[in-house]
């Protein structure tokens, strides 16, 4: 393995030497830290190390949904967190989707304004009073009234099965995830960001990151390794798998939109005339507490299962890809955002809705880095 120590002059000035600020993990929230560093001082060096060939986390391996929350998720979390910090994290997502179509041109990223279903076989919880009270919150945060409507009819049209009840979000949508990652990666390149890939930091200490090959100095050290993110410091950060697949092409498909049912324990949307569907981490929440990426069978069945019985009933396809990345979850769906040392902030532990909360952590880790 070529060591640090025995690169070229060139590869040193333009990688190792006098570095301002490595960021750790390439993903959304890396780089738009990188890109927002660079916005408030281009002659800054930054250099992202990413431990994968790819990004390895969550940023490339999501289901594309722009989302801010959905009813039945919004009640699950008012039950275990206190109010304020449900309406903080939903105004996190908001702005940080609204950052984010700044950041990145609509038609870059596949930007579709398709709206999101929040499905129900039974309704408890969501009553008209309900949805007036998300509704006036969203107000508060976004200016636009009527986010949460009723629309049990499109059920009729869908040609879902097993579902009564279905809210819509009007201001939900879906993007292409390999767009978006590939819009921000090209942008970063252009504007002199560094990245070195296959490199996977061991340690962080005074300033200086330890990696296999050897160690880079920088004034500031960025974590954005989410999930993973406990390997590096004591942070209450857990890994959570999330498991997805994608079907063959199907004729004649109804669907489109993005949709969620079992408060966010299961999500799907079309990709042109194929569908994505994820989720089940609820049938075992302790087993998919890993660092493994490897979809399980149990999980992957008991998706397969449900495509057949309520999403596409009576349709013939087959299961095209089937894949598991890593979220960072912990007590509070908050991100983790703060300062550890002298040389150190972290911006991690994303949840399931890093897309639209990723580039407004991003933005307020730079600011954090250069307010030093
Ligand atoms: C299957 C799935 C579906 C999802 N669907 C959605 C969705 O539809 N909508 C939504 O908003 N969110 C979704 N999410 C969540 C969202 O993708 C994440 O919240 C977001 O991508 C987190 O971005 P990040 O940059 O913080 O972390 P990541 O994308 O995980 O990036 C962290 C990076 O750090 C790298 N890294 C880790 N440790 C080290 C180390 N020691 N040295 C160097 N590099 C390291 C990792 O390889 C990784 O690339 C989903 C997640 C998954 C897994």
């Amino acid at each position: 393995m070529l060591k640090y120590k025995d690169l070229s002059f060139w590869e040193k000035r333009a990688y190792t030497e006098q570095i301002d600020v490595v960021i750790i993990g390439a993903g959304i929230v890396g780089m738009t830290c990188a890109l927002a560093l660079k916005r408030s001082n281009p002659s800054l060096r930054v250099v992202v190390l990413e431990r994968g060939y790819l990004p390895t986390g969550a940023s490339t391996k999501n289901a594309g949904f722009a989302c801010f929350g959905s009813p039945s998720e919004i009640f699950a979390d008012l039950n275990c967190m206190r109010e304020s910090e449900v309406w903080e994290t939903v105004a996190m997502r908001y702005d940080g989707l609204k950052r984010l179509l700044e950041l990145v041109p609509a038609e870059q990223m596949g930007y579709d304004a398709c709206g999101s279903w929040d499905l129900l076989e039974k309704n408890e919880h969501i009553s008209t009073d309900f949805l007036a009270y998300l509704n006036e919150g969203i107000q508060k945060i976004s200016g636009q009234s009527s986010c949460y409507t009723a629309d049990h009819e499109m059920l009729d049209k869908s040609g879902l099965c097993g579902f009564k009840f279905a809210f819509k979000n009007r201001l939900e949508g879906s993007i292409q995830t390999d767009q978006l990652i590939d819009s921000l990666y090209t942008t970063c390149v252009t504007k002199g960001i560094k990245f070195l890939y296959g490199t996977a930091v061991d340690a962080i200490q005074s300033g200086e990151v330890h990696t296999a090959h050897g160690s880079i100095s920088a004034h500031q050290i960025v974590v954005c390794t989410n999930g993973f993110a406990a390997q590096l410091l004591p942070l209450a950060v857990s890994p959570a798998r999330a498991q997805v697949l994608v079907t063959t092409p199907i004729d004649d498909l109804t669907i489109h939109g993005t949709f969620h049912f079992d408060e966010g324990y299961y999500y799907f949307r079309n990709i042109g005339n194929r569908i994505l569907f994820g989720g089940g981490r609820n049938l075992d929440i302790a087993g998919e507490q890993t660092l493994s990426m490897e979809p399980t069978e149990h999980i992957q069945n008991h998706l397969i299962s449900l495509l057949k019985t309520n999403i596409l009933p009576g349709k013939s396809f087959d299961i095209a890809y089937q894949w598991a990345g890593t979220m960072g979850l912990g007590e509070s769906k908050k991100p983790v955002i703060q300062r550890v040392d002298k040389h150190t902030v972290v911006g991690v532990r994303m949840g399931g809705m890093g897309i639209a909360i990723g580039s407004l952590v991003g933005e307020n880790l730079s600011k954090i880095v250069l307010d030093e």
